[in-house]
């Protein structure tokens, strides 16, 4: 069967999602095609989570701006630059600089540290999860010499998104914002959380779709995980599942994307992350922020926020990959054009 055509078919894409019918070849497809263009490499991102303050009030997310419980805390540059040297240490070539949207981080601020990451890892690449950004803002720090933007759009139906966030944020803006993040040259990643609350079938069968034509060069999908102190506490989990069948369609329509088995994935079912790889993941995002904050930057309940070093961590995923055939690389892992 050719795949690639079979999925860009709403009727079918709506079958094959929700079904497990389909799934072993789907799986098989989508890892043989990761494996025909990045080998049995996985590259690994090390994530630094710099701020939980947020200006935004997304139902869904444990550090929204209206979630009082949270110890709030931001990590200044010189321990931005620790968690890097710690990385880099470690072989680790890519970093994630993700926070909330936190006017602290000016963009003088933050084109302040980009330069400083850069200057001192030049063969490193940086990514950034900081939200939405003006065009000029971003062309500033893309010239500060960051390579990447991680913008999940998180649903590209109108209806949807707007249930999912407060009347002062806009699904036109985030789309407005990722189709410039790519017009200045970022390799951009979009994506969706698998279950969100009040999301259906149809709704993720036009994201695939928007996904596909919008052609990012990274996508995030995990599955949503309620957080007890948001309004969507009582919501059910997404499913893992269907997160696999998700992430192996797009590897399959998306062949070159770069595809995180996300934290996510690996919270809701302890040998996630493996899944991940075998339906077409080939990227991991360790965390490399300090031991003391890690706990406080809790997206949703139950996230993997272990006490261990980056290096013990490291050497487990390490050798977690490598029982499953796969091998951790060593590069910056860019986006194969
Ligand atoms: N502020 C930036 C932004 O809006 O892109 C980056 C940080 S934001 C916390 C990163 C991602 O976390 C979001 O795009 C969302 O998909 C995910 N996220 C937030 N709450 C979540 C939850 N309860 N379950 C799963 N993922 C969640």
């Amino acid at each position: 069967m050719d795949w690639q055509e079979t999925l860009l078919n709403k009727q079918n894409l709506k079958e094959i999602l929700q079904t497990d019918k389909y799934d072993e070849e789907l799986f098989k497809t989508a890892r043989e095609i990761a494996t025909s263009i990045y080998s049995n490499k996985i590259y690994i991102r090390g994530l630094i989570e710099f701020t939980n303050y947020c200006r935004n009030g997304c139902y869904y997310c444990g550090i929204n701006k209206s979630n009082t419980k949270v110890e709030r805390y931001r990590l200044s540059l010189e321990e931005i630059l620790n968690c890097c040297e710690i990385g880099n240490s470690l072989g680790i070539k890519s970093f994630v600089l993700q926070g909330g949207e936190d006017g602290y981080f000016s963009t003088d601020y933050m084109v302040e540290i980009i330069k400083a990451i850069k200057t001192k890892y030049p063969k490193n690449a940086l990514t950034l999860s900081v939200g939405e950004h003006s065009y000029e803002t971003y062309k500033r720090f893309f010239d500060a010499g960051a390579d990447r933007y991680l913008l999940r759009h998180e649903s590209c139906t109108l209806e949807h998104y707007n249930k999912l966030h407060p009347d002062n944020m806009s699904l036109f803006n985030r789309l407005k914002c990722l189709k410039n993040l790519k017009e200045i040259g970022f390799q951009t990643g979009c994506g969706i959380m698998v279950g969100s609350p009040y999301q259906t079938i149809d709704n993720i069968v036009d994201d695939i779709l928007y996904m596909y034509d919008f052609n990012p060069q990274m996508i995030g999908i995990g599955p949503f995980i309620s957080h007890k102190d948001t309004i969507f506490k009582n919501m059910p989990n997404g499913s893992v599942p269907l997160t696999l069948r998700i992430l192996a369609i797009m590897r399959i329509l998306l062949p070159n994307v770069l595809l995180p088995a996300t934290t996510a994935l690996g919270t809701l079912d302890k040998k996630g992350r493996q899944k991940g790889i075998f339906a077409g993941a080939n990227v991991l995002m360790p965390n490399l922020s300090p031991e003391k904050d890690r706990k406080k930057y809790l997206l949703y309940d139950n996230k993997i926020a272990t006490n261990e070093e980056a290096v013990e961590g490291l050497s487990k995923l390490k050798k977690l990959i490598s029982s499953i055939g796969y091998e951790i690389s060593n590069d910056r892992g860019d986006y194969k054009y």
